[in-house]
């Protein structure tokens, strides 16, 4: 049997592209259909806009910190147009090159939707069907609102980056990467931030004592955190609610207790599980992304999807029918974008250079870009002390550019270490650019560096991360 291609890659997305470019390069003739922009998620309304803004907003800071270091300079206000504008024209830039590269890979591109018609046929939504030996799904995934009433008012982060005008206050509903994030992002910008969490602590699965030390920084910065809160309803506010007169705003001084900025049509009522209700300018969902499968076709093609919506997949990305497969989100393993690139380039490996590759997702480092920011590779301590006895070794400490601009954030070094072996099973940085420094801890615990092996390298001093080869006694065992 003839196809029109022997790849044809569903989202351009990071994973879909290089996927799509590095089988062009095998001499497969490919094709790759994308419904709405080229660069997926962390291009367009993820990764790439939301750096920019934790940079964006980290200049609020730096006001205080050059006067304590003898600049004269005087604070300025943010102009979030300037700054969107700005940010758009990257994003477009970015989205150029991700065309150019596919172009000039010889990937034909097709600017349209695809479903699943068969194991070897996509339907366009310009109608065209196209067959393929190979099909590539790589649709990423979306946020999800929760299932509660007037949950249609609020918006997701892939509304931030769009607004006319930034909120003067918001509430963000969530505890993981993407609530945290945001959560110190606006408020670098100078918005009034709540932040309500239903667990005990922000961040879960990472490190109890660098959540804490993150959500401790994030407060002392201004977000005005509540754990074990939801929300139970929201609705327009009216007039009423700012007046004060509806049964449950709370009273201070005779005044509604509401945050800046919230006016009758505009802000949103929101009730929460812990008896008060507030107006808000904004409400922000960040409760966690759900894997793009519906109507993808894949009942009909006969692709299992799994209880979250997922793809489900094996070790090498392939499905249940032999010529599908999935990378990224979609499959809703490990949700990072080098992990779906990774994992796009092991099903090259495998389907076009006749090398059989798994995917390795043991030990991957990653960034939480909150504020203080989080580095992190391996096993946490908890995580740790349930399989086999360990050491811990520590340093929290208030580092010199901090002590010097008369800040009180403090930073995290933390090593987790196996008592038999001296591995290192994890390491937990929280601290400025401690993305930067977790990339290169990844290196040696990806290798399988010992206590004695990080011991062994010279401090590079003064630094921050010094610590890592200077800490001489644990701190506890356990
Ligand atoms: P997460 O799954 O990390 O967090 C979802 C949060 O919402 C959790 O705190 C969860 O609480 C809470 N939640 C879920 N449902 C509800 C509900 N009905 N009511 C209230 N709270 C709810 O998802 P994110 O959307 O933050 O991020 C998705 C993924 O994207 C991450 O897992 C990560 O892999 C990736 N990402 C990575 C980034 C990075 O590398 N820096 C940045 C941004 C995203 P609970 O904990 O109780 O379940």
């Amino acid at each position: 049997m003839t196809f029109d291609y022997d790849l044809f890659v569903i989202g351009g997305g990071s994973g879909g592209v290089r996927a799509a470019r590095v089988a062009a390069a095998t001499g497969a003739k490919v094709a790759l259909a994308e419904e709405y922009r080229m660069g997926g998620t962390c291009v367009i309304r993820g990764c790439v806009p939301k750096k920019l803004m934790v940079f964006a907003s980290g200049y609020s800071e730096m006001f205080a910190d050059a006067r304590a270091y003898g600049w004269d300079v005087t604070e300025g206000a943010f102009n979030w147009p300037k700054f969107r504008t700005h940010l758009h024209a990257e994003l477009d830039r970015l989205e150029g090159i991700y065309r150019k590269l596919l172009a000039s890979s010889d990937v034909a591109i097709f600017d349209a939707r695809a479903t699943l018609r068969d194991p070897h046929t996509v339907t366009l939504s310009t109608g065209q069907q196209v067959t393929a030996k190979h099909i590539l799904v790589a649709t990423g995934g979306r946020p999800v609102l929760p299932d509660m009433p007037g949950a249609d008012l609020g918006i997701t982060s892939n509304d931030i980056f769009l607004l006319d005008a930034m909120p003067k206050s918001i509430l963000i509903i969530g505890g993981g990467y993407i609530a945290s994030e945001f959560a110190g992002i606006l408020n670098g910008l100078g918005v009034a931030v709540t932040q309500f969490y239903r667990g005990a602590q922000i961040l879960r699965g990472f490190d109890d004592e660098a959540r804490g030390l993150v959500a401790e920084g994030m407060r002392e910065k201004g977000v005005d955190l509540h754990l074990g809160t939801n929300i139970i309803e929201m609705r327009a506010a009216t007039q009423a609610d700012l007046d004060g007169q509806t049964e449950g705003t709370p009273m201070e001084g005779g005044k509604p207790v509401s945050v800046p900025g919230a006016s009758a049509g505009h802000g949103i009522w929101v009730k929460a599980t812990n008896g008060t209700s507030r107006v808000y300018d904004q409400v922000m969902f960040a409760t966690g992304r759900a894997p793009n499968t519906d109507g993808m076709g894949l009942d009909e093609a006969g692709v299992a999807v799994g209880r979250r919506g997922e793809i489900v997949v094996d070790d090498y990305s392939q499905t249940k029918v032999p010529s599908v497969f999935a990378i990224g989100d979609v499959t809703n393993r490990v949700q990072l974008t080098p992990v779906a690139i990774r994992e796009g380039m092991a099903f090259v490996e495998t389907v076009f250079k006749g090398n059989p590759t798994k995917v390795d997702h043991d030990l991957i480092p990653s960034a939480v870009f909150t504020q203080p920011e989080l580095g992190t590779i391996g096993l946490t301590e908890e995580q740790a002390r349930d399989i086999e006895p360990i050491e811990i070794y520590c340093s929290s400490f208030k580092p010199m550019n901090h002590a010097f601009a008369g800040r009180s954030d403090r930073v995290l070094m933390k090593l987790v270490v196996s008592k038999a072996t001296r591995k290192v099973l994890g390491c937990h940085i929280v601290a400025d650019h401690a993305g930067e420094m977790i990339q290169l801890a990844g290196i040696a615990v990806k290798m399988g560096a010992t206590k004695e092996d990080f011991d062994r390298t010279v401090a590079v001093h003064p630094t921050m991360a010094e610590e890592l080869v200077t800490m001489k006694e644990p701190v506890r065992t356990a």
